[in-house]
């Protein structure tokens, strides 16, 4: 290779923002409904939202109430390489029309299910893809599970670090240990072995990882969210993230009335569980009555998050971070590139350096002042955490919704409307690279999933003819 094509490989390389993801969130950004395009949206001026797979392996083997999946969904074979070819078309059309960075989720039935062998391999394509893989599973699997996913035949590390997401509630039925939970409680030691597993990893391997608890919450279970978020705050986990249960799915598995719980009624169910307000509204993606979150660290029991909504001089350097930076890709890059992508736009951009150093003086003070957070550092007391509340709707909602948006009418009711909206601002999005369209995650399961799975019924029986 010449001097000067190294010279324009590392400029490309080191560039902090590329003209192809520029294009990406510019195309993302237009296409969102007005309505979302507030000054603290992400989509389109950070990130282009979350994407997961389909059909790839709907089988589970635990039962839980409700269960999003199509009802005759356990009727579909696991086959690896179907999972394998599907994960990498899927991804590869995401690289297309997405860019080239964005987190995906590995989702479908359980992931466990799969051979090690067939999960690492998913795993690989989408990471091939630019995409930051998060296994979603029940967290019912051994170590050595994990361990034959993270490690090669000759038990070196496939990956520096892995994404789980694992799903523990009462309303699961089947896990090994607590087949019948009467309460959250009783997951406890359920979920501190997953997450424990994970530690080892990382003693044991050096793989990094990165944990997310999920919960449905229900009108019987969500007077335990409070509990349960005080309990999963202790453990290793980065993000607790919850669902407030829809009409999606399996309709034999609709037990309750689940729209009893709202999103606000769960996120104060949280700031009860962890003792204090979760300031969310300094950023949003998509529509506030799809998602709420908030990102901050946590020093000695007490969450301090990243930026304060009612903090005017944090909201000005958001609006300037978002303005100047949105678009640098942090993930997926080595050190040493990532170093000089910093430069580069500090460099560009010096006069971001007072703000952003103002910024983090006022984390320092909220986190009880630089020798409170060294001290709690030490003692191996401080954390990042990330709070989630994903509303998922009813298919009886996004059915006619969708149906009408097929035909590009705007409903004139309000409640049908309302469900447009929130499907044009969807920040979940699942991929088509037949039909090449991109889906929101609430029609593939309210709308696609039932028709899909009927393909996949009698293209992967559970019995192969001959065997
Ligand atoms: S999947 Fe549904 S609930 Fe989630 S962001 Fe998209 S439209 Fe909203």
């Amino acid at each position: 290779m010449s001097i000067s094509t190294w010279m324009k490989d590392l400029e490309l390389e080191t560039r902090p923002i590329t003209a192809e993801v520029r294009a990406a969130l510019d195309r993302r950004w237009a296409e969102l409904p007005e309505h979302v395009k507030t000054a603290n949206q992400l989509l389109g001026r950070c990130a282009v939202g979350c994407e997961g797979t389909h059909g790839v392996f709907p089988k589970c083997n635990l039962t839980c109430s409700p269960c999003y999946h199509a009802a005759d969904a356990n009727k579909v074979r696991i086959d690896g390489a179907h999972t394998v070819e599907q994960v990498t078309r899927q991804m590869e059309f995401l690289r297309k029309t997405r860019g080239p960075r964005a987190h995906a989720q590995l989702i479908g039935g359980e992931v466990s299910l799969l051979a090690p062998e067939d999960h690492a391999a998913a795993l690989l394509a989408m990471r091939a893809n630019g995409r930051e893989p998060m296994s979603m599973t029940h967290g019912d699997f051994d170590y050595q599970y994990l361990l034959d996913v993270v490690l090669d035949a000759d038990g070196n590390p496939r990956f520096q670090r892995v994404s789980f997401a694992a799903h523990f509630d009462s309303l699961m039925r089947g896990r090994r240990g607590a087949v019948r939970p009467h309460t959250e409680a009783e997951l406890n030691p359920f979920r501190e072995q997953f997450a424990r597993m994970f530690v080892d990893l990382k003693r044991e391997h050096g793989v990094r990882s990165y944990l997310a608890h999920n919960m449905t919450v229900t009108p019987s279970n969500v007077g335990q969210v409070g509990s349960v978020t005080r309990d999963v705050l202790d453990m290793p986990f980065d993000m607790l993230s919850f669902q407030p249960a829809a009409f999606i799915g399996d309709e034999r598995r609709w037990k309750e009335d689940f729209d009893d719980v709202t999103i606000d009624a769960v996120w104060s169910r949280i700031e009860e569980g962890a003792g204090q307000k979760l300031p969310w509204q300094a950023t949003q993606f998509g529509d506030p009555r799809c998602n709420r979150s908030t990102a901050g660290i946590r020093v000695d029991g007490v969450f301090v998050p990243i930026l304060d909504p009612d903090e005017p001089k944090d909201l000005a350097v958001r609006d300037r971070i978002l303005d100047r930076f949105g678009g640098v890709v942090f993930g997926g890059v080595s050190i040493p590139v990532l170093t000089m992508k910093v430069l580069r736009m500090l460099v560009r951009n010096p006069g971001v350096v007072p703000p952003l150093m103002g910024l983090a003086q006022r984390i320092i003070r909220r986190c009880g002042g630089l020798r409170d957070l060294v001290l709690a550092a030490v003692q191996r007391k401080v954390a990042v955490k990330t709070f989630v509340v994903h509303n998922f709707m009813d298919a009886d909602d996004v059915q006619p919704a969708w149906e009408l948006m097929e035909q590009g009418i705007d409903s004139a009711d309000p409640e049908v409307r309302e469900t447009q909206e929130r499907l044009g601002a969807c920040m979940y999005t699942m991929s088509h690279p037949d039909t090449g369209r991109l889906i929101p995650a609430c029609v593939q399961h309210s709308v696609l999933d039932p028709g899909e799975n009927a393909g996949l019924r009698k293209m992967l029986p559970l019995t192969v003819k001959g065997t």
